[in-house]
Order: C-alpha cells, then sequence, then structure tokens
C-alpha cells in the first residue's frame, strides 16, 4: 500500500512528512475514538453520536490525507489538516464533556505535533482552533467540563496520551534518522563525485598526451624521425610570413644523396636505409633550434634556415657536405662512404613563394648533380630555364 502512496495524481514525489501524519492520525484517532468511547459508555448515546465517532476517527483521517495528496502544495495541505484536527478535537473535547485534564492532554498532543513543524506561529494557531472548537460547543450547547471522570476513561486517557506521545516522538526520531542518512549518502555522493571528475581530469590529460603524440607521429618519418613533407607544408607558409614580417632572410636547402641507387644496388636496401638514417642524423645535429629538417623525399632533405646571411648558409652547407663525405657509415658489415649535393634558394632573393623557392632550389641541385657532385650550388637566374627534376 506504501508504494501507491510514493506520489500524487501530479507526479510529485509525496511530502514524507505528510505520509508520516497520515500513520500518526490514523492510530492516533484510533485511540481517540477508544476514550471517547469508554466516556459515552453507558450513557445511553444515541445512534447518531457513534455513526458520527465512526466517521470522525475511522473515516475521517483517510479522506483528510487523500486531500493533502491531490493538492499540488501537500505540505500547506498537510498543515491545514492539523489545523481542522484541532478543531474537531475542541468540538469532541467540549461534546463529550470530557474533564478538563484530558481535554488539555488532547490538546498538547495536538500542539506538540505542530509545533514540531511550524514552531510558535503553529502552536498559536493550533490553540485558536483548539478553543474555537470548544468555545463553539460552548455556544451551541453550553459546555460543562466535569473536573474527574470515571476510573476506565482516566485509565485510557493517560494510557492513549503516552502511546501518542511515543508515536510522535518516534515519528520524529524516524525523521531525524531519514535525514542524517540523507546528509551521509549527500557526502558520499559529493565524494564520489569528487573522485569522479578528478578521474575525468586525468583521463581528459592522457587524450590530450595521447593526442600530442599523434599529431607528433603524424608530422615525423618514420625512418629518421625527421619532420616529413606533410608538416614541411604546414609550417613553410609561417615561416615564410614570419620571415617577411621581420624583414629577415631564409634560406632554403635541398640535400640529395649521390648515386643513391648503386648504394643500394652494391650493399642493398636495409645499407641504403642507413645511410638516409646517417645524413639525418648527422643534419638533426648540426641543425638550430630554429631550422626546419625534413625528410622530403626517399634520399633527399630539405631544410629551412631561418634569419641567416647567405655567407653563413654557404659555409654550413659546405661543413655538412664535406662532413657527410668523411663519414664512414657501418651496414651490412660494410663500410660505407658517400657524398651528396645541395641547392640553395634564398628568400626573398629567390622566390617568395613555397613553390618557387622549392623549384629554384631543385634548379640549384640540378646544377650540383650536373657539375659532377659533391657539391653545393647557390640559385641563379640562368638556370631558370632548366627544369626541375626532383620537384
Ligand atoms: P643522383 O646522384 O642523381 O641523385 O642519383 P641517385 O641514384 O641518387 O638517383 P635518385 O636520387 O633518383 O635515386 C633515389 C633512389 O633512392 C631511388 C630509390 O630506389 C631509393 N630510395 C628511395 N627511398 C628509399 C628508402 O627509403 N630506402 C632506400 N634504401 N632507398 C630508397
Ligand atoms: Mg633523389
Ligand atoms: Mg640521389
Amino acid at each position: 500500500m506504501l508504494s501507491s502512496l510514493i506520489s500524487n495524481h501530479h507526479g510529485q514525489a509525496i511530502n514524507p512528512f505528510v505520509i508520516a501524519n497520515y500513520r500518526v492520525r490514523t492510530g492516533s484517532f484510533m485511540m481517540a475514538f477508544v476514550i471517547f468511547a469508554a466516556q459515552w459508555w453507558g450513557k445511553q448515546a444515541g445512534l447518531l453520536v457513534w455513526g458520527l465517532m465512526v466517521l470522525q476517527f475511522f473515516v475521517y483521517p483517510h479522506l483528510i490525507f487523500w486531500r493533502a495528496r491531490r493538492a499540488s502544495h501537500p505540505l500547506d495541505a498537510e498543515f491545514k489538516n492539523l489545523l481542522l484536527d484541532a478543531f474537531v478535537l475542541g468540538l469532541w473535547c467540549a461534546g463529550a464533556g470530557l474533564p478538563l485534564w484530558v481535554t488539555f492532554a488532547f490538546f498538547s498532543a495536538t500542539l506538540m505535533n505542530v509545533a514540531f513543524y511550524r514552531n510558535l506561529i503553529g502552536a498559536l494557531q493550533v490553540t485558536l482552533f483548539f478553543v474555537g472548537g470548544v468555545l463553539l460547543w460552548d455556544f451551541v450547547f453550553h459546555l460543562q467540563f466535569a473536573l474527574a471522570t470515571d476510573a476506565l476513561t482516566t485509565g485510557l486517557s493517560i494510557a492513549g496520551l503516552l502511546v501518542y506521545m511515543l508515536i510522535v516522538s518516534s515519528a520524529a526520531y524516524k525523521r531525524s534518522i531519514h535525514l542524517r542518512h540523507t546528509r551521509r549518502e549527500l557526502r558520499q555522493s559529493e565524494h564520489a563525485l569528487t573522485l569522479a571528475n578528478a578521474n575525468l581530469q586525468v583521463q581528459l590529460e592522457v587524450n590530450q598526451k595521447l593526442q600530442a603524440q599523434l599529431t607528433e607521429q603524424a608530422n615525423r618519418d618514420p625512418l629518421t624521425g625527421l619532420y616529413n613533407r606533410r608538416y614541411l607544408d604546414s609550417t613553410m607558409p609561417r615561416e615564410l610570413a614570419h620571415s617577411k614580417r621581420d624583414g629577415q632572410a631564409m634560406w632554403l636547402m635541398l640535400i640529395d644523396i649521390d648515386h643513391f641507387k648503386s648504394i643500394n644496388d652494391k650493399y642493398g636496401h636495409q645499407a641504403g636505409d642507413e645511410v638516409i638514417k646517417g645524413l639525418a642524423h648527422l643534419l638533426h645535429d648540426k641543425a638550430r633550434a630554429e631550422d626546419v629538417v625534413c625528410r622530403f623525399g626517399g634520399e633527399e632533405f630539405l631544410l629551412l634556415l631561418p634569419n641567416m646571411p647567405q655567407a653563413v648558409a654557404l659555409t654550413r652547407a659546405e661543413e655538412w657536405r664535406q662532413t657527410f663525405a668523411d663519414s664512414v657509415i657501418s651496414a651490412a658489415g660494410q663500410q660505407i662512404q658517400a657524398t651528396l649535393s645541395i641547392g640553395m634558394a634564398d628568400y626573398p632573393l629567390h622566390g617568395s613563394t613555397q613553390e618557387e623557392l622549392i623549384g629554384n632550389a631543385d634548379r640549384a641541385l640540378y646544377r650540383a648533380k650536373s657539375q659532377g657532385r659533391n657539391c653545393v650550388v647557390v640559385y641563379s637566374a640562368d638556370m631558370l630555364q632548366t627544369r626541375p627534376e626532383t620537384f
């Protein structure tokens, strides 16, 4: 039955106070019935009185609970129910001619329950309604309070009051336990939320790191670990824009290993890879932090050297060429030596776009190859007719 009381017809959960009051009222009104029945027993009360008693003490509690359940503000409706309780009990106490102390017991029981929830204002209102009930009876039928009553009514009243106090205190106790439990649950879910939040934060950081790793991987050549062409395409426009903004020159170098096909043929593809890695290592070692070193193709490398005068660029290119020519690479049990050729173009002297600069560096490289390889050539206008081969 309780589960059907959990929500009202507005779909709202029923206030636990309304449910607790319903239980207290149903129980305590049954006890009140016993007290009034004892008072009236043997006094030739008519059928009307007994009928009204049944309605009041057995039907009324369910009716007003039903009303509070259906109300859009159940708590307000329930408070009005409590005032109505006080009024009807005032009427019944006066009507049954209960002695003053039992009437007072009924009054204080009603008062106690309301004061728990509505404090002094509620207590004042209950007093007004209870006294109102008593006075109405007095006004209509003239009241005669007895000072004492028979032993049965006295005994039942004492027992009733005691049981009532137990019921109300137990309801208040359950309510405080419920509150404590709810507070603990709230604290626990708060704690769980903080933990989940921290976990999420960690997860987020891991994801960000993974994302950064993925981007880094996408920009790197797996064989040499240098930047790839994809990275060059994304970074070169930016580098050109910086050089333009700062009014500085930027050198572009295209490096190609000489007769690489024959190295592959002679020592095998894997040994060829070692030679490529050897050159990559050398370039990476010698480059400045601001230089961009890419593997441009099979055994070709492209370098961007921002903010560098021509003399310095040439000296460095020459130094790299010489160092590579002097180095011996051990691979496949062999000592391999190779040379390289370099074509160079300058921004803004030899071109202002990526396409122009790479094209002209490639023309210079072509010239270096045709001049006998193992040398460095700077682009000049007379190469314009040369068709770039590798680009
Ligand atoms: P040149 O002096 O004119 O540059 O002669 P070359 O033999 O080096 O000619 P080219 O630059 O055209 O040849 C490049 C060769 O590099 C062709 C290809 O088989 C080889 N190659 C390309 N990528 C790789 C690679 O990743 N590993 C190895 N071992 N060889 C590669
Ligand atoms: Mg090549
Ligand atoms: Mg080559």
